[in-house]
């Protein structure tokens, strides 16, 4: 296992903190994962859960044994940090800050946004709202720390699906040392960059680095695609069994240029396949490199 990881990233996967948030550890060690993410409250509520302060205890202590250093905790799904509507803007702020102030606490490391939507505005007015969020959000972040921008499907509104408004929101924060990006391989693939082959995934990558800068990319979310290229259909499906195809994680896993990459799966877990399954075919590759 040691020599795995030295030849190759760190893989692991999304897990729940149903009943208290070190369970999230625990479910973690149990599917094989060397890396984590998580949600800190239900995705599609609006209300805070308070952490307790012996769960926080635990998921500390449970991290360091697990070596979790740089779990993420994703944000939840109904704040838009792109909304036009002001009420709708300032409660999606609370939670960002809410969140920021989770990692010290965790000791994690990574908060991890989508771009939201601007509704019936245009790019520009979306980039100025969601980085005048960050610009808000790290009043509160502490040394150490990093929100990441993930790279979303936007079907009906453009918004949030391109390399390049990634960019621009990065080139409207004032702290731009804490901020970094997700990629996310399904949301790609499906917004129609096609990674389908290694060359197809180093040019892609090698054009969000040439836009972005060489540091920002942090993390990588490895999720197979239900839906075709371009499709805009955000249906992630378990490694090889989608669109996107093996080729593409077979190049994650080996070239070294993704050696220092945490990756996480976001695939199905409801069915015959699960995390452990994904992640012995990723580290199948990864032994071969
Ligand atoms: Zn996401
Ligand atoms: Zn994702």
């Amino acid at each position: 296992m040691i020599e795995e990881k030295e030849i190759g990233p760190r893989i692991g996967a999304h897990k729940s903190i149903a009943k208290s948030i070190d369970l999230a550890i625990d479910r973690g060690v149990h599917s094989t994962c060397e890396c984590l993410q998580i949600f800190t409250r239900p995705p599609r509520r609006w209300n805070t859960v308070e952490l307790k302060p012996n769960a926080v205890q635990e998921f500390i202590k449970k991290s360091n044994a697990a070596n979790y250093y740089d779990t993420a905790i994703h944000m939840p799904y109904l704040p838009n940090l792109a909304s036009p509507d002001d009420t709708l803007f300032e409660k999606s702020v609370k939670v960002l800050i809410e969140e920021i102030e989770k990692m010290p606490i965790l000791h994690v490391p990574y908060v991890i946004t989508h771009l939201g939507s601007p509704k019936d505005l245009d790019e520009v007015f979306a980039a100025k709202r969601v980085a005048e969020a960050l610009n808000r959000g790290l009043n509160h972040i502490k040394k150490s720390s990093m929100i990441l921008l993930e790279n979303s499907t936007a079907k009906r509104k453009k918004w949030g699906n391109e390399i390049e408004h990634i960019e621009a929101i990065l080139s409207l924060v004032e702290e731009e040392h804490f901020i970094g990006v997700c990629f996310d391989t399904a949301h790609a693939f499906s917004s129609g960059y096609d990674i389908s082959t290694s060359e197809g995934l180093n040019e892609v990558i090698d054009n969000l680095e040439g836009l972005v800068g060489k540091n920002k990319l942090q993390m990588f979310h490895i999720n197979d695609s239900k839906g075709p290229l371009g499709s805009g259909i955000d249906h992630h499906e378990h490694i090889g069994k989608g669109y996107i195809g093996i080729e593409c994680f077979r190049e994650l896993m080996q070239n070294p240029r993704f050696k220092k990459f945490p990756m996480i799966l976001e695939t199905p877990k409801s069915d015959q396949i699960g995390d452990i399954n994904n992640l012995e075919l990723l580290r199948k590759f990864r032994s071969r490199s």
